[in-house]
Parts: structure tokens; C-alpha cells; sequence
């Protein structure tokens, strides 16, 4: 349904995105992986038509798209953004926002209204002012004002970063009901696990092409060499699990043994999602299982979110608010211990 053709796309000199070939069928889930800056973000917005590329063409059903007639691509496109942009006012109004300045009629606005946040689980919320919504809170109603236009293409960018678990189930559940509508869904993501669970088909960018492609678990378990460095970026590691009084230790190499909830022995492949990691100055004493001293080597600034590199003897990535980094000054060089619990250790 809509296919990119030769795409490349260069700001001030930048080559984003550089000859995407890539076509996405209707009612597809299509995931998007790469490090930052590999161009996730502008091949959202360009098959949104909301940027045109430099080079090449978008096709939307067979047709091309230029700047004539992008407004309907556009209009039938929906791009949900990492951070939630809401408005003032009410769940409800924001929610109706979009349908009131198409001029619906207010019970067809009432109706979609209510039938949107109730798929994203905010109809007891309606009435509460957007301001006060948590974060996943916010990225959900933000999800339901796109729902309710009823669009073909979803576009999501990074949409479950830093959410807490409920509303990520959520917002999972949601995808893959539209997905079943019909609804042809890509959206860009550092989370692996989402990744391998939710689509069917995963596109590694980096520098702006596309390395990788493929289903999911062929991506995973056959790893290319340009996978198996995304990859191991973040927090994917191989290793030999034995399993002792219900725990496996699971030695993941460069000396470390990672104690995950599993009952699988022998070679396995594991995933700790970097926001579920923990990171101190001192040893926190607790009751996860998990804890290695390694020092800072990278700091990756990512707006809302920083993403920190440690290196204990593999390099485990963390995620953490730029609130927390800030008050907890840290810099390259800097040793912290990583915390993390026994089942926050997942099986890929
Ligand atoms: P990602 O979403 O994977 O982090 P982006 O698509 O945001 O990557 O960016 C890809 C590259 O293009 C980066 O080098 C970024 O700095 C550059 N870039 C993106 N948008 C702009 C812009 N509006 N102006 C200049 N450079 C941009
Ligand atoms: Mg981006």
C-alpha cells in the first residue's frame, strides 16, 4: 500500500536516509530497529508524506505522491511522536480535538471518542485535565487521538519508551487490534522484545540504509554481523544457562553471570531491557538478584531520555530520565553498580 522507491533524503548536507527501497503492505506490522541517528524518525515522517525525500519517490496505493496531492496521504496517516504532545483541557477534548476541526457531528464524536479511549483503557480518566496524566497515561491518550481519525497508517515513533508496564501492555494490545482492522502499522523502537513479539517483519537501519531485514525470529536467532551489534548495544546477550534451585546462572562471558527467572539449561539467548536496569553510585542493597559494579564509557543523549554504556565486563546498557542523570551527575569514566532483578532477565 505504500512503498518507498530509491528514498534518500539529506538535511543541510546530512544524508539521513540513503536509497530506501521498502514497500509495506496493508494491515502489516513493520518494526523499525537502529541506534540513534540511523534515520528512524525520517523514514516515519516520509512515509507520512509529512517530509518529501531529496531522491526518489513515495507510492501510495500505485500512486506517487508529491507536494499536490500529500495531503491525503497525510490525512489518512497518523504519526504518534516518542514524547505525548497534548493539549489543555480535558482527556476527552484532546481526544475530540481532531474530529471537532473535521466538523463530525457531535454523537458520531461522542461515539468514537468513547470507543477510543476505551481501547486504550482511559475511559475512567475522561474527565481529568491532560496535564495530570502520568507518562504512559499521556502516550496512550495521545495514541486514542489518533485512533479516533480512523486512519490507514500508524506510524510510531518509539511509542513505549520509558512507560510503565501496564500502559506498554496497553498500548501493545492496541497495535495489534488495529493491525487486525486493517490498520498497516510501522513503528520505530529500541525494544527488542516488543520487536520480536509484535511484528512480523523488522528493519535494521544504520547510517541511513537499511542492513537488515527480515521475520523476526530469523533476525534473532541467525544473527548477521550487523544484528549481533545492534544487538549485544543493547542488552542482548548469548550465553550458558544452568539452572540451580530454580534460578539460572547464566554466564554471558567477559566473566559475568547474570541470574535470571528461567528453568531453560544450556545455550541461551537473553534480553534486559535497558529501563529495567537500575543504576547507582553505591551498591543498593535489595532483593534483585542482579548486581555489577562496571564504569561509564558512552553517553548518549536522547532529549527526554539518556542512555548510558557500561562496561562490567560486557557492555550492558542502561536508559534512564534525564531528571535522574542530572541529579545524579554522572560522567564517562565514573564506576556505578546495575541493578536489576532475576525476572527482568528474558528469553529471546
Ligand atoms: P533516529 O530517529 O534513528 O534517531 P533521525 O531520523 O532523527 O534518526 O536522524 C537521522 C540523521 O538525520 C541524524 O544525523 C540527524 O541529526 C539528522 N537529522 C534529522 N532531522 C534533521 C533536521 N530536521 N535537520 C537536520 N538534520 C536532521
Ligand atoms: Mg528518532
Amino acid at each position: 500500500m505504500i512503498e518507498l522507491a530509491g528514498v534518500s533524503k539529506i538535511y543541510n548536507g546530512i544524508e539521513a536516509l540513503k536509497n530506501i527501497n521498502l514497500k509495506v503492505e496493508r494491515g502489516e506490522i513493520l518494526t523499525i530497529l537502529g541506534p540513534n541517528g540511523s534515520g528512524k524518525t525520517t523514514l516515519l515522517k516520509i512515509l507520512g508524506a509529512l517530509e518529501m525525500p531529496t531522491e526518489g519517490f513515495i507510492l501510495s496505493n500505485g500512486v506517487r505522491v508529491d507536494e499536490g496531492n500529500a495531503e491525503e496521504t497525510r490525512r489518512t496517516t497518523t504519526l504518534v511522536f516518542q514524547r505525548a504532545v497534548l493539549l489543555r483541557g480535558t482527556v476527552r477534548d484532546n481526544v475530540a480535538y481532531g474530529l471537532r476541526i473535521r466538523n463530525l457531528a457531535g454523537p458520531e464524536i461522542e461515539k468514537r471518542v468513547k470507543a477510543a479511549l476505551s481501547l486504550v483503557g482511559l475511559e475512567d480518566l475522561a474527565d481529568r485535565p491532560s496535564k495530570g496524566l502520568s507518562g504512559g497515561e499521556q502516550q496512550r491518550c495521545s495514541l486514542a487521538r489518533a485512533l479516533v481519525l480512523e486512519c490507514n497508517l500508524l506510524l510510531l515513533d518509539e511509542p513505549t519508551a520509558n512507560l510503565d508496564p501496564e500502559s506498554m501492555i496497553i498500548i501493545k494490545q492496541v497495535i495489534k487490534r488495529l493491525s487486525e482492522r486493517g490498520v498497516t502499522i510501522v513503528l520505530a523502537t529500541h525494544d527488542l522484545k516488543q520487536a520480536q513479539e509484535l511484528s512480523e517483519r523488522i528493519l535494521l537501519l544504520d547510517g541511513g540504509e537499511i542492513v537488515e531485514s527480515g521475520r523476526p525470529d530469523d533476525l534473532f536467532l541467525g544473527q548477521s554481523s550487523d544484528m549481533a551489534r545492534f544487538t549485544r548495544s543493547e542488552n542482548f546477550f548469548s550465553g550458558e544457562s544452568r539452572v540451580l534451585e530454580g534460578v539460572a546462572r547464566i554466564n554471558i562471558g567477559g566473566g559475568v553471570e547474570i541470574h535470571g527467572a528461567l528453568s531453560r539449561g544450556g545455550p541461551v539467548n537473553i534480553h534486559v531491557r535497558p529501563e529495567d536496569i537500575i543504576v547507582s553510585n553505591e551498591r543498593i542493597v535489595s532483593s534483585a538478584r542482579n548486581n555489577l559494579l562496571g564504569s561509564i564509557f558512552r553517553i548518549e543523549d536522547h532529549n527526554s531520555i539518556i542512555r548510558i554504556k557500561v562496561d562490567v565486563g560486557v557492555v550492558f546498557t542502561v536508559q534512564i530520565t534525564r531528571r535522574s542523570f542530572e541529579e545524579m551527575g554522572l560522567n564517562v569514566g565514573q564506576e556505578v553498580y546495575l541493578t536489576f532483578k532475576a525476572s527482568s532477565v528474558m528469553l529471546l
